[in-house]
């Protein structure tokens, strides 16, 4: 192990030659040579680099260089890399074999895990959060017999066609397909509104509620960097969509088993239809769910006419993984979650105000995240006031320093209960070189 930094002797050199090697075999085979756009590092400048292994809060590099990891995966590894309790669970999972097709004893565990943890009355187990969002809205508007959507401006619910229209735009009020490939038709009954505006909702049930099957929001929002929902919008938002006879779905995939043991719900409750839930409860592996009240997931088949179905879902290697991880989180892995977000945030933005450079620290539970603007952040135009070259400056410091930060200034940063003293050295040792590139960037 090169391990460089560690021993706080100085920067990782410029440049990392087995990722550069990767990226250039990659791109030659892999769309961007990635399989997940924000791997790529776009939204940053710079080779991307290829991960060998994970140990605790350590992230390993193909060069072999070790960092810091606030991005635990985009969120799923609360426990860190390679949990000896969670790998134990998936090698004993594997030597049993890897998938049945045919109904096991994990799923009904890890769904009677989810149910004693959540609202929800009945699960499904799928593989993605996009797949969860995806089958929620088909079942809402199954049950309501109607067939448009609201969502935010600023919220991410995977890449299901209908909730990428105007997800990563401004605020409009008529859906416009944001990829090519989205039919005008999946966009136009998506409804775009801004974030955190129960007017804007108001006024869009008074002109169609008739055709409206669901509300579709983030617990709290972590994809245009972590913006928390005004106190009672999520509860104007249950009243609105159930005075019209339309579903709310909230979409707990990060937030949930994350932010407390059931989710955002847990910290802020609310009388939401359906619920899903992903990255956490997979525990590293691929799952994900989701769940309602069982009036209305009986309305999917086998028990009622709504289609939904998955070769693989409800494996047994990520119902083992994502058992093992539930099992572990309790209240004092999230108070611990709490107290480290608490103390990675403060550091940052101490840094950050002694460089000078205007920031907003924002929280939702233990997620977090840095805006560069000295704007109060409430939703996607706000949060697009931010000064993205400073924090590509800081991102590029703090990752030359051995800290592996998302990126891209529009996600959220991720704590581990792994975190140690070690680790939180090298982070706080980054933090003034990068506060000061980021002053810099600033001019
Ligand atoms: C990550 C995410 C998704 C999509 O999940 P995938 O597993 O990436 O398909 C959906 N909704 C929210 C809120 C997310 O953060």
């Amino acid at each position: 192990m090169t391990d460089t930094n560690s021993a706080g002797d100085g920067r990782y050199p410029a440049g990392a030659p087995a990722s550069e090697a990767l990226f250039d075999r990659a791109r030659a085979i892999v769309p961007g040579g990635v399989n997940s756009p924000v791997r790529a590092f776009r939204a940053v400048g710079g080779t991307p680099r290829f991960m060998t292994r994970g140990a605790g809060p350590w992230l390993f590099d193909a060069d072999d260089r070790r960092y810091v990891d606030l991005v635990c995966s985009w969120g799923p590894l609360i426990l860190g890399h390679a949990h000896p309790a969670v790998v134990d669970a998936v090698r004993t999972a594997a030597g049993l074999g890897t998938s049945f097709g045919a109904p096991t004893p994990g799923e009904v565990e890890l769904a009677a895990e989810i149910v004693g943890r959540t609202p929800v009355e009945q699960v499904r187990l799928v593989n993605s959060g996009t797949e969860a969002t995806m089958s929620a809205i088909r079942l809402a508007r199954g049950y309501t017999g109607r067939s448009k959507v609201i969502k935010f401006a600023g919220c991410y619910h995977g890449h299901v066609d209908a909730l990428l229209a105007a997800a990563g735009s401004g605020v409009a009020t008529l859906g416009l397909p944001d990829s090519p490939g989205v039919t005008g038709a999946a966009a136009s009954e998506t409804i775009v509104l801004p974030y955190n505006d129960v007017a804007a909702v108001e006024a869009a049930f008074a002109a169609e509620g008739q055709h409206i099957a669901a509300v579709i929001t983030e617990a709290a929002v972590g994809n245009m960097g972590v913006v928390a929902p005004r106190d009672g919008f999520n509860q104007a938002l249950a009243r609105i969509a159930h005075a019209h006879g339309a579903l709310l779905i909230l979409d707990e995939v990060m937030t949930g088993f994350r932010v407390s043991r059931s989710g955002w719900t847990g910290l802020d409750p609310v009388d939401a239809d359906l619920y899903t839930y992903g990255k956490v409860m997979g525990g590293g592996l691929p799952a994900a769910a989701f769940g309602g009240r069982t009036e209305i997931m009986s309305r999917l088949a086998p028990a009622g006419p709504v289609y939904q179905a998955g070769t693989l879902s409800g494996n047994p290697l990520a119902c083992a993984a994502g058992l093992a991880t539930l099992r572990l989180a309790d209240e004092a892995v999230y108070h611990r979650l709490d107290e480290l977000a608490a103390v990675v945030g403060k550091q940052a933005t101490d840094a950050l105000a002694a460089a000078g450079v205007p920031h907003r620290l924002s929280y939702a539970g233990n997620m977090f995240s840095i805006f560069f603007t000295d704007a109060d952040v409430a939703d996607y135009d706000s949060a697009r006031t931010q000064h993205v070259p400073a924090f590509k400056a800081f991102f590029h410091s703090m990752l030359a320093d051995g800290v592996y930060l998302p990126p891209s200034a529009f996600e959220s940063w991720f704590v581990s209960t792994a975190l140690d003293d070690d680790a939180l050295e090298q982070y706080a040792r980054a933090l003034p070189a990068a506060a000061a590139a980021a002053g810099e960037a600033l001019g």
